[in-house]
């Protein structure tokens, strides 16, 4: 998993680079200035020593420029559509490079196995990604080390069965497949281990980094893909080249799916957007429709008078209660709620298999959840506190309130607005009025 992310102020440079006085790496926090030596030492210890023990052949070689030249080569293919997928989504998972790197393991020395790590990550920091996003040389020069250590860990466990590459496997049977696998789950939880102490950099919280379901089924694809491209070689090597069509499809796939996470989100809050909300919603009515039992409630909550907040405080300190709001709501529903933003300062939330008592519960709960909120925000280099703020909350609840999601958004609307009229920090459940 790639930690190399997001972009940075153009400092590190590749000037810079040459001037170590004028490293990023010197403005982080102590640990991880240490972890960044720690594992730079252990890699480079690692690999001199397996350098001087592992014998190499010439195949070897040809195997490191083969791997090199198909890894630039997928790079290169996919530069289009990696940076499309850049721009709209800020995951730091897609990293590609892994079906190489783990094929190196299978096939190479340790040695020319980190030496092609750095061919890639070269390639990658100079060419594909250097005019999409900057990025201090000291996080590309971790991220690349840290999968030489990843690569060093799964080769260890491969020579303890006593499979040392996917040579050996051929002819080992059941040993050989056992081997093979055990190394890719090392390298998959090593990869994820590793990267754990560099979450302070891009300030991440452990779960984004780790990314859902789908970003480590991609890591496990990639990682097949590392197997079979290592078996061809191995085998049949003209035929590795079969390798990169699917992989540049598998990375479109991948944009596809950001392309539909980023129609369906709002970007201020990462809440769903009215797009989002209204598909989940129409889902939800059509699996209440189905049961005759079920019931689900809609939320529609504004801000009272957050045009004096953005007034008193500026828009960019709104922004942030915004930001703040959305946590508030999130935190206090359930998993499986839906919370949106219609744009301003206008939420929604879609609260399935519940009934009219208890949406009118959580209503409630937010409302004070959002009444008793404080928001901080930077005001130069002060740090200033926004607190009695407050939300009017209209209620719906399906079928009473409303048949059709529309009809329900309506009623909440009208709620709503009674519970402006009624001098806000309210909720009015709009299932009576309509
Ligand atoms: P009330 O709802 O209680 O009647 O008063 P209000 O001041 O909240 O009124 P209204 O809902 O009409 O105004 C919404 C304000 O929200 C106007 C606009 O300046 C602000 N706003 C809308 N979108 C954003 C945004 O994305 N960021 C910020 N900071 N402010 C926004
Ligand atoms: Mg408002
Ligand atoms: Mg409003």
């Amino acid at each position: 998993m790639d930690g190399a992310h997001p972009a940075e102020p153009r400092a590190g440079h590749s000037r810079g680079m040459l001037s170590p006085g004028h490293w990023t790496l010197w403005r982080q926090r102590g640990s991880l200035i240490f972890y960044v030596f720690l594992v730079e030492s252990v890699a480079l210890v690692a690999t001199v020593w397996t350098a001087v023990v592992v014998p190499v052949r010439l195949w070897d070689l040809v195997v490191l420029a083969v791997l090199a030249v198909l890894g630039v080569l997928q790079a290169e293919l996919g530069r289009q559509i990696e940076r499309v997928r850049r721009l709209v989504s800020d995951t730091p998972h897609i990293n590609l490079t892994s079906v190489w790197t783990f094929a190196g393991v299978l096939l190479l020395p340790p040695a020319l196995g980190a030496a092609l790590v750095v061919v890639l990550y070269v390639h990658l920091a100079t060419r594909s990604l250097a005019r999409i996003k900057r990025v201090p040389p000291f996080r590309t020069a971790l991220n690349a080390t840290l999968v030489v250590i990843t690569c060093y860990a799964a080769e260890f466990v491969l020579h303890r069965l006593g499979v040392p590459d996917m040579y050996a496997a051929l002819t080992s049977g059941w040993r050989g497949v056992t081997a093979i696998t055990l190394a890719a789950v090392t390298y998959f939880l090593f990869a994820a281990i590793t990267i754990v102490p560099a979450l302070t950099i891009t300030k991440r919280t452990v779960a984004a980094f780790f990314g859902g379901l789908g970003d480590n089924l991609l890591e496990v694809a990639t990682l097949c893909l590392g197997m079979l491209t290592a078996l061809t070689l191995a085998t049949l090597p003209a035929l590795a080249i079969a390798i990169v069509p699917p992989l540049l499809v598998l990375h479109r796939a991948v944009l596809i799916k950001q392309l539909e996470i980023a129609a369906t989100t709002d970007e201020k809050t990462g809440l769903f957007n009215t797009t989002g909300w209204h598909l989940l919603a129409s889902r939800e009515l059509a699996r209440a429709q189905r049961s005759t039992q079920s019931s689900f409630g809609v939320l529609m909550i504004d801000l009272d008078h957050f045009k004096l907040i953005n007034d008193a405080h500026g828009h960019l300190a709104g922004d942030t209660v915004l930001r703040a709001i959305a946590t508030t709501i999130k935190n206090a529903v359930r998993d499986y709620d839906s919370v949106g933003r219609f744009g301003g300062e206008e939420f929604v939330v879609l609260l399935p298999d519940i009934g009219p008592a208890a949406v009118l519960a959580v209503a409630e709960r937010i409302r004070a959840a959002i009444a008793a909120l404080e928001v901080e925000y930077e005001d130069g280099s002060q740090v200033r506190v926004i607190d009695a703020l407050s939300a009017s909350i209209g209620v719906a609840t399906y079928p009473d309130g409303g048949t059709a999601v529309d009809r329900l958004l309506q009623a909440a609307d009208k709620a709503l607005y009674r519970a402006k009229d009624a001098g806000r920090n309210k909720v009015v459940d709009g299932t009576a009025i309509a």
